[in-house]
């Protein structure tokens, strides 16, 4: 390991969830995922459709987007969560009230089938399973990824989600 990088600079699939719903979202979400990009030994790979979700959390917040990117990047994973945390803080995102209003929220879903139990991160994200807001925009580009935990793929995640009775969220735009 040399600055956060595999020796052998292997890059490896991950899936980063975007949210936020203070500001100019979109321009918010194309900006982080430029800085994604340029990012050491990182390539932003697909995207997701932009989706417009009701808040999770406190109410009277307004309302959330979300997608979900793949990129293929050498860093290691705490790396790649600094990274992103610093993407976040460039963004201004506050971290105030939990699950509160936020700029930018960047997530790693998951980094193919690795399995990470750890303070700073849980890999797979511990919630995804949970979440309508990442599960659909991860079948847009990624429905056969496999959870390592739960051994069902993304679609059949997102359906079994479904049938708790969530309703499908509205179509999204391309961004
Ligand atoms: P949630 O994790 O329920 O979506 P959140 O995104 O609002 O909540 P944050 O305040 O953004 O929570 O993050 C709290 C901490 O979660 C981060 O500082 C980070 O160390 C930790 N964390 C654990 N697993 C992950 C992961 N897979 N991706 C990003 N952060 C993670
Ligand atoms: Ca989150
Ligand atoms: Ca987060």
């Amino acid at each position: 390991m040399h600055n956060g990088v595999s020796e052998t600079e292997v890059k490896q699939t991950a899936f980063i969830a975007f949210g936020g719903n203070l500001g100019d979202v979109e321009a918010t979400f194309e900006s982080a995922r430029a800085c994604i990009e340029q990012l050491h030994h990182t390539s932003v790979m697909q995207s997701s459709l932009l989706y417009r979700t009701p808040p999770l959390g406190p109410a009277g917040q307004p309302d959330y987007y979300n997608a979900v990117i793949a990129i293929e990047s050498a860093l290691a994973p705490l790396a790649l969560l600094d990274a992103l945390q610093e993407i976040e803080a460039k963004h201004q995102r506050v971290r105030a009230e939990h699950w509160g209003p936020r700029t930018l929220d960047l997530d790693i879903i998951a980094i193919e089938s690795q399995k990470i139990v750890s303070d700073r991160l849980n890999i797979p994200h511990l919630e995804m399973q949970h979440r309508h807001f990442v599960l659909q925009p991860l079948c847009d580009i990624a429905t056969n990824w496999q959870h390592p935990i739960l051994n069902k793929s993304a679609s059949q995640l997102l359906q079994a989600l479904l049938e708790t009775g969530e309703t499908a969220l509205q179509k999204g735009i391309v961004w």
